[in-house]
């Protein structure tokens, strides 16, 4: 029996091109924040999750299928024992032009060289305040301290881009955006700010009343900066804007107030192998399954996720009483 050839590229059924993956590489974490994990987490056991091997080839697959872009997030990927192994691997893959990493930054002091040196392009690095005790609040057990020498690290090492990324939440965080701003555009770096989702229930706090639009948050940046929006177009949530007299950009990612689906040229791979389609949605495929088949080669593997394509659903719903809700947390989701 011929097999039908496999494409260059991976398109869904609503034209978009899909190039970009987030590999979540562990759902566990050094910190607990607020708004991603609850206080008790339970995490998964060893045999449920990918293996290194397992996540290798599963970037291998997908750089097959014309993905240009890996972004390695969690859980905290810097906890997972031997990351830099699989990191360095995924570094050598043809065809991958940017390989990138969502961290809190908590151990990048020693591991920033470790990343440049494996071929990382750019890195987020997740910072809610500048204040050692608030920041202990949110993350509700991080140190400041770890992540400012983390940041200097990482900047030190030259990255093509260095982002903060900062999730501001009324009652614990409104009043540093301003704070934050000054820091990045101190040190050249960029910075995001992120919507609160409502992925999972957050323990410690009602998200309806926590949640700051973006709108917002830029008000109170113009109040002392000039934004100019960026032209150049990024697919998804992100919109940016350039700081005038400033190398920092601003990114302002609105997954809740700004409908982003269009564009969306992403899908995320859960720890566990589980093909999500979409953020805001449960549509997947059990890519784990089809790894673990001896029967099944990577041949196989590429046509699950071919196939896929068709299921991608066109947009989220975050907030719409007619859908309902995501019940993964974002550390189980890849953030
Ligand atoms: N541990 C790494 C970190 O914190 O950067 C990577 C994983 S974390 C899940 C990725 C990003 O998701 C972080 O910037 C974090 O602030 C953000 N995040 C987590 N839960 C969120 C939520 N409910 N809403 C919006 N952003 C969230
Ligand atoms: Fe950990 Fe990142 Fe979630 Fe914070 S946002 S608990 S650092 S995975």
């Amino acid at each position: 029996m011929t097999e039908t050839a496999l494409p260059e590229v991976l398109i869904d059924k609503f034209d978009r091109r899909i190039d970009y993956i987030r590999l979540s590489v562990t759902d566990r974490c050094d910190f607990r924040c607020v708004y991603c994990m609850t206080e008790d987490m339970t995490f998964l056991p060893r045999a449920q999750i990918l293996s290194l091997e397992e996540l290798y080839r599963v970037g291998k697959a997908f750089t097959e299928l014309g993905v240009r872009k890996i972004r390695l997030t969690g859980g905290e990927p810097m906890v997972r024992t031997d990351v830099m192994s699989l990191i360095e691997k995924l570094g050598k893959l043809p065809g991958l032009e940017e390989l990138l990493l969502t961290t809190n930054g908590a151990q990048l002091d020693k591991y920033a060289a470790p990343l440049r040196n494996a071929g990382v392009n750019r890195i987020n690095i997740s910072i809610d305040s500048l204040d050692a005790e608030r920041f202990k609040r949110i993350s509700r057990v991080g140190k400041l301290e770890k992540v400012l020498q983390g940041i200097d690290a990482a900047i030190a090492q030259g990255f093509e881009r260095i982002r903060l990324n900062s999730v501001i939440m009324r009652g614990y965080n409104e009043d540093e955006v301003l704070g934050l701003t000054d820091y990045a555009l101190e040190r050249g770096i960029d910075i995001a700010f992120i919507e609160e989702m409502p992925l999972g229930e957050a323990s410690d706090h009602d998200r309806v009343d926590t949640t700051c639009s973006n709108a917002w948050v830029r008000e109170e940046i113009e109040k002392k900066y000039q934004l100019v929006n960026s032209t150049s177009k990024t697919a998804g949530p992100s919109r940016y804007a350039q700081v005038v007299d400033s190398k920092s950009r601003i990114g302002f990612i609105s997954p809740v107030t700004h409908n982003f689906c269009a564009d969306c040229n992403r899908v995320r791979i859960t720890v566990e192998g589980r093909l999500l389609l979409c953020l805001g949605n449960e549509h997947s495929i059990d890519l784990r399954a089809i790894l673990r088949d001896a029967n099944q080669t990577d041949d196989d593997l590429k046509r699950a996720i071919v196939a896929s394509m068709d299921i991608k659903p066109e947009r989220h719903y975050f907030y719409d009483k007619d859908h309902a809700q995501p019940v993964r947390l974002m550390n189980m989701t890849g953030g």
